[in-house]
């Protein structure tokens, strides 16, 4: 049975937002892997305290916690239990809310080839995963599409720098730390001689300057929790499983770093008509025996309405007719699918008497001997369909 999160973290059941978070800072603070080398009981209780973190400070998972304990919120061992960019609370989100304990040696953890860049600038936002589902008809024309995001914003009160009274303000320090360089230097003796370390400075996170009077607003992280909508263009002839990105429409930065970049991944909705090959649609087309025998014209859905197609006299179950440039366009722009339209010949279930005679009366005739040949080719009908159509 896992641990209670409340008891991990050590506070009340009513305890508010703040002090959970001050609670996992403490103990954050005491079994940071980094502070315990090769401690594992300090890395487990570590792992317990972000996993608690993780889910009572996210108003929801907490609610359903303490209605339904831990299987309320799907918690498995150890963290990782949604994916990037679900959510507020993934484990990046947590260093960067925390980011003055982890300091440095977090950021390769981060595994994104920003990094901390230029000295004076806060830590990089997060990039966000969505998922746009589009039918055939939007992916054939394009669209355009709006997204409601659950995301960072650059918190207006600070103007995104973390101190009261943003850019105008008088707030900032020289860190007494790193005297204001934003890196430590460690020199230390090894029988190769010196070695000088390089790190980007705890305490001010390679910024060489501390807030004196954090921002109310935003707790001195520069940003906020809010949402946002974004418009997007859909250009035609996507496919399920491309990415459209959006530079800089991530998460925002902390204290005024790069806003991490929004991903859209699509999806196709399955048609209630056609099926995707590539660049063609495929759609089935049931005919009735006497229909496939004396052929006839029937209306078929087309991606954008509907188009009517003579079937020749005699055609065979399992034709396939071509519609020329009736299927989706290339997404570089240099050619179109066609609709595909397979023939299937519908046998009766059920047969009265009268029918029964009649097709009895039939059975013998020598026209209705199968008799399958080579030269009954699709191209002949290929060639039927596209004359209708071009
Ligand atoms: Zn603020
Ligand atoms: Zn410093």
């Amino acid at each position: 049975m896992p641990r209670d999160y409340y008891d991990i973290l050590g506070v009340d059941e009513d305890a508010s937002d703040k002090e959970i978070k001050k609670a996992y800072r403490k103990k954050a603070m005491e079994y940071h892997p980094d502070r315990n080398p090769d401690d594992p009981e300090a890395e487990q209780k570590f792992k317990e305290a972000s996993e608690a973190y993780e889910v009572l400070s996210d108003a929801e998972q907490r609610q359903r916690y303490d209605q339904f304990g831990h299987d309320g919120v799907d918690s498995g061992a150890g963290g990782g239990r949604r994916g990037r960019g679900q959510g507020f609370h993934d484990i990046e989100d947590i260093f960067d809310a925390f980011s003055d304990i982890f300091g440095g040696a977090q950021g390769g953890g981060r595994g994104r080839g920003r990094g901390r860049s230029e000295r004076g600038r806060g830590r990089p936002g997060s990039d966000l995963r969505v998922s746009l589902s589009l039918t055939l008809e939007e992916i054939a024309e394009g669209t355009e599409k709006n997204l409601r995001l659950q995301k960072y914003l650059e918190c207006e009160s600070c103007d995104g720098t973390g101190a009261e009274g943003g850019m105008g303000g008088q707030n900032f320090s020289m860190c007494p730390k790193c005297d204001g360089t934003g890196e430590i230097r460690q020199v230390s003796r090894s029988v190769f001689g010196q070695v000088v370390n390089v790190q980007p400075c705890p305490r001010c996170e390679g910024e060489g300057r501390i807030i004196d009077n954090l921002c109310d607003e935003c707790g001195g992280e520069g940003r906020v929790q809010g949402e946002e909508s974004v418009s997007i263009n859909v250009p035609p002839g996507v496919m399920e499983g491309n990415y459209l990105t959006l530079g800089e429409a991530g998460n925002a930065g902390l204290r005024g770093g790069p806003t991490g970049d929004l991903r859209i991944e699509i999806e196709e909705t399955p048609h209630e008509h056609f099926e995707r090959d590539g660049l063609d649609i495929y759609y089935d087309l049931h005919l009735s025996f006497p229909e496939a025998a004396l052929g006839t014209e029937v209306d078929v859905p087309t991606l954008e309405g509907q188009a009517r197609v003579e079937v020749d006299s005699g055609v065979q179950a399992g034709k396939i007719l071509r519609m020329r440039d009736r299927g989706l366009p290339d997404l570089e722009g240099s050619g179109q699918g066609d609709q595909m339209i397979r023939v299937h010949v519908w046998t009766p279930q059920e047969l009265t008497e009268e029918e029964e005679e009649r097709l009895g009366q039939l059975r013998e005739h020598d026209n209705f001997q199968p008799q399958p040949s080579e030269e009954d080719t699709q191209k002949s009908f290929f060639r039927r369909v596209s004359d209708v159509f071009s």
